[in-house]
């Protein structure tokens, strides 16, 4: 345990790092940065890039790269040797501020949504001093890593952080705003912390490997289902595999080092399944850390013969992987915001909150949807294992109860017992104020909203952002009411009712996953978003982007960037499957299948040769598979076809719809027959690995 807190943060470049190393005056200007926005001048910055490169090299770092992330869900890196040249042609070891603050990646190829024409593709980075700097060694290579924010030559944002950066701006002004309406005078500061449990599964290397599918989809695209699933609940939280211990623990301590608090794991509920969850941060930092934390998950496999697959949705027939987003409301002084306290109903500041949820949700249900809205997910959303594309809060009874006190509806507040008491020699346990619902999409978990429909390989970044400004204009009603106010208290007993009559259809206690559920929501006008492409429209409308503008999270042209490049980045997903299906199909599927074929019936001519019976079902089999061929042979040419149809297709919202309409039925009609093919071979026959082998080796 000592070798923890001695290795904790070790490669960071954080607070007590600053306070031992930085002068006074330096780390002061890094903190006004940090909490006023002010600008570092370019003496400071010097001296600051001066320590932080020495604390570099002293461990070992010969690089420094601006570490950002742009519109694809993983991060970009450029390093720079700490080397320059002087006058004089001299090559001396230096870093300057400038090159702390600020660099020009290029990077013109990454996605920008049509707002940086490559003839004038100036990119930018620049550093966001609100979340830790650190050191990464990959191979030989030490590296300062640079958190940054990316954008053009006129200031338009390409990336994810930085309208998690401004909504956190927004939300605090707003959150404040409401806060004094309502008489606290104390507080100075308003964040919203996240906990993201990362759900992934671990596959051994070499048999992932022979699967063109896993290695460039991420994803099966077909195989016949393992006899064992998830039915037995023999896996979910079970006894931990050696070697997969070992991967977590390695997992662990790199994770550590970078200052990645990792605090649970265990196995998921799905064969080969498993989770890491860390410490809750705020949302930024949470953010950043995230995408530390699928990087090392796939690195540490690669280095451990395993492949780690973040895919929503790797399997079919056993459960997907998600990315659950815990996520609540922290003041400066260290309260939280959705915490109920002992007797909710009368704690009007919480039920004011969780009014500011139940409205916004409510009233950006498409727009909440789009954050969780890719490829991947859509195989995932409205499974038996994951909430449907339904967006519904789910309260628990004793709030729900809480905050229908106030108005009229009769409510049974019965005091049920405070303590679990089972028998005599365990211990008795308090019960918490409320229940959990695994079912429901946001589900208020005692002091925190769960948001479960997050994929299990996005970046958190859009769910919060998008969290964090609904809240934001929320607050900014509320307050305005407040302000006006006479009684303050008689006000938020208006605003409950009001919130309750007008948005309360947005709550439900019961089963999400349920036939019940849709009927039911369709009667209450929810909206059930189905696919990617139904829920981006919601990111894209005119409501949407009055939101973020008048926020200044996104401008209108930065919203439609964003909803053309996540369009693009679906129909490609889709498209890419389409080309490994036909590939993996005509190179490898068809050949075996008539190999086999052929095999099958030179056995029953010399059965027949022989004078010997041939079974019938022999034949029957022969033509079962040789008639599979030609379905399948009929698949490859219309795939191809609708590929080239959907490529054709130049508008990113026009191939997206079409890809949603036309190639993903293809491809689901393909894997039957694919499957059924499978099941027809024999086992040896069959060129690729099967479920059974990929669940099941380790
Ligand atoms: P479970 O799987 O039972 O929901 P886990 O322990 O796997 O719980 O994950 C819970 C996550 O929620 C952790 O990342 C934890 O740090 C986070 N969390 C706990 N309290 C808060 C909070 N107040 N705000 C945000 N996240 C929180
Ligand atoms: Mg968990």
């Amino acid at each position: 345990m000592e070798n923890i807190l001695e290795n904790f943060a070790c490669n960071v470049f954080n607070d007590s790092v600053m306070k031992q190393r930085l002068s006074k005056n330096a780390y002061d200007a890094i903190q006004n940065a940090k909490i006023k926005g002010e600008p570092l001048s370019a003496e400071r910055a010097d001296e600051i890039a001066e320590v932080i490169k020495n604390w570099a090299i002293e461990k070992g770092a010969t690089h420094y790269c601006h570490w950002f992330q742009p519109m694809t869900e993983v991060t970009a890196e450029k390093h720079d040797a700490f080397l320059s040249k002087t006058k004089d042609n001299k090559i001396i070891i230096e870093f300057s501020g400038k090159e702390l603050i600020k660099g020009e990646p290029d990077a013109s190829s990454l996605p920008s949504g049509g707002l940086r024409a490559t003839f004038e593709a100036r990119g930018y980075t620049a550093w966001d001093v609100s979340s830790p700097i650190f050191l990464k060694t990959n191979g030989t290579v030490t590296s300062l890593y640079i958190p940054c924010a990316f954008f053009s030559q006129n200031g338009d944002v390409l990336d994810k952080k930085t309208p998690l950066l401004r909504s956190m701006d927004a939300l605090n002004k707003e959150a404040l705003k409401l806060l004094r309406a309502i008489g606290d005078t104390q507080t100075e500061r308003v964040f919203a912390n996240l906990g993201a449990e990362q759900e992934y599964f671990l596959i051994p290397r070499d048999l992932a490997n022979k699967r063109l599918d896993l290695k460039l989809c991420g994803r099966t695209l077909f195989g016949e289902l393992a006899a064992k699933g998830q039915e037995m609940n023999d896996h979910y939280f079970g006894t931990i595999n050696k070697r997969v211990a070992t991967f977590m623990q390695s997992v662990n301590m790199e994770l550590w080092k970078l200052g990645v608090s990792a605090k649970t794991f265990h196995n998921e509920v799905a064969p080969a399944q498993f989770e890491l969850a860390p410490l809750y941060d705020t949302v930024n930092i949470a953010t950043d850390q995230n995408q530390l934390i699928m990087e090392v998950l796939r690195r540490t496999a690669r280095d451990q013969d395993f492949k780690c697959l973040l895919h929503e949705k790797p399997f079919e027939g056993i459960n997907g992987s998600g990315k659950h987003n815990n996520y609540s409301l922290c003041t400066d002084k260290g309260e939280n915001l959705l915490s109920p306290g002992k007797d909710p109903k009368n704690n009007l500041k919480f039920l004011l909150f969780i009014c500011a949820f139940i409205k916004g949700v409510d009233t950006y249900q498409g727009l909440l949807r789009s954050s969780a809205a890719t490829a991947g997910n859509d195989h995932r959303l409205g499974g038996h294992e994951a909430p449907p594309g339904i967006i519904s809060i789910f309260l628990g009874e004793d709030i729900y109860n809480a905050l229908y006190y106030h108005t009229e509806k009769e409510i049974n507040l019965s005091q049920k017992s405070k303590q679990i008491n089972l028998t005599s020699s365990v211990h008795n346990v308090n019960k918490d104020i409320s229940d959990r619902n695994r079912t429901s999409p946001l589900a208020f978990t005692g002091n925190k909203f769960e948001f479960r429909m997050v994929g299990s390989q996005q970046s958190t970044s859009a769910p919060n952002f998008i969290l964090n400004t609904i809240l934001a204009e929320m607050f900014s009603q509320f307050a305005e009411k407040l302000e006006k106010s006479k009684d303050v208290n008689k006000t938020i007993i208006e605003i409950i009712n009001t919130t309750l009559k007008e948005n309360g259809r947005i709550l439900f206690n019961g089963d999400n996953y349920s036939k019940e559920w849709k009927a039911e929501a369709k009667k209450r006008g929810l909206l059930n978003l189905k696919t990617t492409p139904d829920a981006l429209k919601y990111l894209a409308d005119n409501k949407s982007g009055e939101l973020f503008e008048k926020h200044g999270v996104l401008s209108p042209r930065e919203q439609h960037a964003r909803y053309e490049i996540y369009m693009n980045r679906y129909a490609n997903a889709v498209i890419m499957e389409g080309i490994v299906f036909e590939k993996m199909l005509s190179r490898e599927i068809i050949p075996a299948a008539f190999d086999y074929s052929s095999k099958l019936s030179m056995n029953i001519n010399q059965i027949t040769k022989a004078g010997c019976n041939v079974p019938k079902s022999s034949v029957c089999k022969v033509n079962k598979i040789t008639s599979n061929i030609d379905d399948l042979e009929l698949m490859c040419k219309e795939l191809a076809n609708t590929i080239v149809s959907a490529k054709k297709n130049g508008d990113p919202e026009k191939r997206a719809i079409y890809v949603k309409n036309n190639l993903i039925p293809l491809l689901d009609k393909t894997r039957g027959y694919c499957d059924n093919l499978e099941t027809l071979l024999g086992k040896e026959a069959w060129p690729i690995p099967s479920y059974t082998e990929l669940l099941f080796s380790l």
